[in-house]
C-alpha cells in the first residue's frame, strides 16, 4: 500500500463554504485486478478553485495491459456465475452508490466543476443504471427457432462479449461510468475503464464501492492517466479485448474505431452533437423557456445533449427572446459546492476560450448579446450566462458544439425551414422542439434525424430509455433493456442428431 493510502489520506478534509465535509472514497491509486497500484503522481484540480484535490497514477500502456490481462482472467468465473449472482452483487453496488450518495455527489463536484445539487443528481442518475441493470442481467433470452430439419433444433444462445474496454469524458464522470459497466458486468463482462483524465475520482470512488459489493478481482478495473492515446490503443488493438464502449468527442471516436479496426471489435460509440431546440409559434411560452433553461445551462452547457442551436419562430421570437434572457438572470454562477449556485466554472480555460471565440465569431457576423457574453468578472474559469438573438446559419456556432452557458437564437418562418436547419449536421444525438399541435409533433419528431427526441421536453435522459445518436453522434444505445445487448454475443447453435 503507498504511503499516501493509509494516513487519514482516504478523509479528506473540504473546506468548502457550506460546511466540513469528510470524504472517505478518495482513492489515490488505480484499481488494477482487484488492488489499489501506482504512485499518486497526477494532480486533480479542484474546478472551482484551482486548489489540488489529490493525486492519482499517471499509467501508460504496460499497466493497461496488466489491468487487460486481469479482466481476461477474471472473465471465465464471472461469466459463469448464475445471472442471479451477478445480478445480487450489484443490486448491492447500486446500494452503496446511493448509501454514499452526498460524499461522491461533493468528490464529483468538485473535480468536476457542477453545482452540488446536478452532482447528486448525477450520482443517483447514474446509480439508477447499475438498479435497472442488476435486474436486466436475470432477463438475458436465447432463441429456439423453428427448424428447418426434422431431426435437429436450430438455437441461439447469448453470451458475454467477454473483455470490453471502456474511456469516458469528463462532464458526466460518474454516470457515464455506471451507464457502461453496469451493463457489461450485468452480461458477464469484465471491464477496464479509462476515465478522462480530468475527472479520475469519480471513478476510483465507484470501483471501491464495487469491491465492497463483491465484485471479484480482476472483473471491474480503472487505468488513471494523464495521456489516454497509448492507454487507448492497448484498449482497441489488444486482441484479449473484444468490445470498446466511449463516450466523447466524434473526433476522438473516429480515432478509436479506426484502432479497433485491426482486430475487428464490436464498437459503442456515444459521440458529439448539436442539438436543435425549435419552438414553434404554437408552443407553450412557459414550458418552452422552462425546457430551454434546463436543457442549454444544465452542467453549464458542457453537455453532449444540450441545446447548441435555438430556433424561434418569427411569431414568438421577440417574446420568447425576452422572456428567456429574464430566466437567465436569475442564474448565479459560482462555485459548485457554494448554496445557490446554478452555474458552476467550465471545465478548463481551453473550453473558456472556445466559447469566447464562438461569441465574438457570431457577434462579427450580426448576432447581438441581449445578456452575458464574456468570461464572468469572478475569474477562473466562469463564464456569463448568455443569450445572443440574430444568430445565422454561416457562425461557427450553428455547426460546432459550443459545451458552455450560451444560447444563440436563430429566427425561422416555417415548419419545412425549421426542419431544414436542424437536420443541417452530420451530428444526431438530440433535438427538442415545442408545439401544441398533434400533427405537427408527429411530423416533426418523425422527420428529425435525431436518435432522442424531446417533445415539449428539455430534458430526456433517464436509464428506462435507450440513450444514443445517429450519423455522426455514434453507434449503439446505453439503457434501458436494450443496452445489455451491446454486450452478448449471439451464438447460433445447430443441435443435430436428435
Ligand atoms: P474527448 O473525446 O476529448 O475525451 C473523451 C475521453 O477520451 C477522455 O477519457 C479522454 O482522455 C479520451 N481520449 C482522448 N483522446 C484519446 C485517444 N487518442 N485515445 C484514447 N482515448 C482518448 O471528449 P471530452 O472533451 O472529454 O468530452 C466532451 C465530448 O464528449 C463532447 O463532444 C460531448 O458531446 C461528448 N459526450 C457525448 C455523450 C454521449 O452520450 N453521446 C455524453 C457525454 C459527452
Amino acid at each position: 500500500m503507498h504511503p499516501r493510502q493509509c494516513f487519514p489520506s482516504l478523509l479528506l478534509l473540504i473546506g468548502a463554504a457550506m460546511d466540513k465535509k469528510v470524504i472517505t472514497l478518495l482513492r489515490t491509486q488505480a484499481f488494477i485486478d482487484g488492488a489499489w497500484v501506482g504512485e499518486p503522481r497526477m494532480p486533480v484540480i479542484d474546478k472551482a478553485t484551482g486548489a489540488e484535490i489529490a493525486r492519482v497514477p499517471d499509467m501508460g500502456a504496460a499497466d493497461a495491459e496488466r489491468a487487460v490481462e486481469a479482466a481476461h482472467r477474471a472473465f471465465p468465473a464471472w461469466s459463469k456465475l448464475l445471472a442471479k449472482e451477478r445480478s445480487a452483487i450489484l443490486r448491492r453496488w447500486f446500494e452503496l452508490i446511493m448509501e454514499h450518495a452526498d460524499e461522491l455527489g461533493l468528490l464529483l463536484s468538485q473535480e468536476q466543476g457542477k453545482p452540488l445539487a446536478e452532482a447528486r443528481s448525477e450520482i443517483r442518475y447514474g446509480a439508477a443504471y447499475v438498479e435497472l441493470f442488476a435486474e436486466e442481467a436475470k432477463r438475458v433470452c436465447g432463441e429456439v427457432i423453428a427448424t428447418h430439419k426434422k431431426d435437429a433444433r436450430v438455437l441461439v444462445l447469448r453470451q458475454p462479449i467477454g473483455v470490453v474496454g471502456a474511456i469516458t469524458p469528463w462532464n458526466f464522470p460518474s454516470a457515464m461510468i455506471t451507464r457502461k459497466v453496469s451493463p457489461a458486468l450485468a452480461a458477464g463482462c469484465t471491464v477496464v475503464v479509462k476515465p478522462a483524465e480530468d475527472t479520475p475520482l469519480s471513478a476510483l470512488a465507484l470501483a471501491e464501492l464495487a469491491q465492497r459489493a463483491g465484485v471479484p478481482k480482476g472483473v471491474f478495473n480503472v487505468v488513471t492517466t494523464s495521456d489516454p492515446a497509448p492507454v487507448g490503443r492497448v484498449l482497441t488493438e489488444s486482441p484479449l479485448v473484444r468490445m470498446i464502449t466511449f463516450t466523447g468527442s466524434t473526433e476522438v471516436g473516429k480515432i478509436l474505431m479506426r484502432q479497433a479496426a485491426s482486430t475487428v471489435k464490436r464498437v459503442g460509440m456515444e459521440l458529439g452533437g448539436n442539438a436543435p431546440f425549435i419552438v414553434f409559434d404554437d408552443a407553450d411560452l412557459d414550458r418552452a423557456i422552462a425546457g430551454a433553461m434546463a436543457s442549454k445551462f444544465r452542467n453549464a452547457g458542457q453537455t453532449c445533449v444540450c441545446a447548441n442551436r435555438i430556433l424561434v419562430q418569427d411569431g414568438i421570437y421577440d417574446a420568447f427572446a425576452a422572456r428567456l434572457t429574464e430566466a437567465v438572470r436569475e442564474l448565479r454562477v459560482g462555485p459548485g459546492t457554494e448554496t445557490g449556485v446554478t452555474v458552476g466554472p467550465l471545465i478548463s480555460s481551453d473550453a473558456v476560450r472556445k466559447v469566447e471565440q464562438h461569441v465574438a465569431d457570431a457577434v462579427a457576423h450580426g448576432a447581438k448579446v441581449v445578456i452575458g457574453g464574456k468570461p464572468a468578472p469572478i475569474g477562473g474559469n466562469f463564464f456569463e450566462p448568455t443569450v445572443m438573438t440574430g444568430c445565422t446559419t454561416d457562425m461557427r456556432i450553428a455547426h460546432e458544439e459550443t459545451f458552455g452557458p450560451v444560447a444563440p437564437l436563430f429566427r425561422f418562418s416555417t415548419e419545412e425551414e425549421a426542419l431544414r436547419i436542424a437536420n443541417d449536421t452530420p451530428f444526431g444525438l438530440a433535438a427538442y422542439f415545442f408545439s401544441r399541435d398533434m400533427g405537427r409533433c408527429w411530423r416533426v419528431a418523425e422527420a428529425l434525424e435525431y436518435g432522442i427526441v424531446g417533445v415539449n421536453e428539455g430534458i430526456t435522459s433517464t436509464e428506462i430509455a435507450p440513450f444514443g445518436g445517429l450519423k455522426e453522434s455514434g453507434i449503439g444505445r446505453e439503457g434501458s433493456h436494450h443496452g445489455i445487448e451491446e454486450f452478448l454475443e449471439m451464438k447460433y447453435t445447430l443441435m443435430g442428431g436428435l
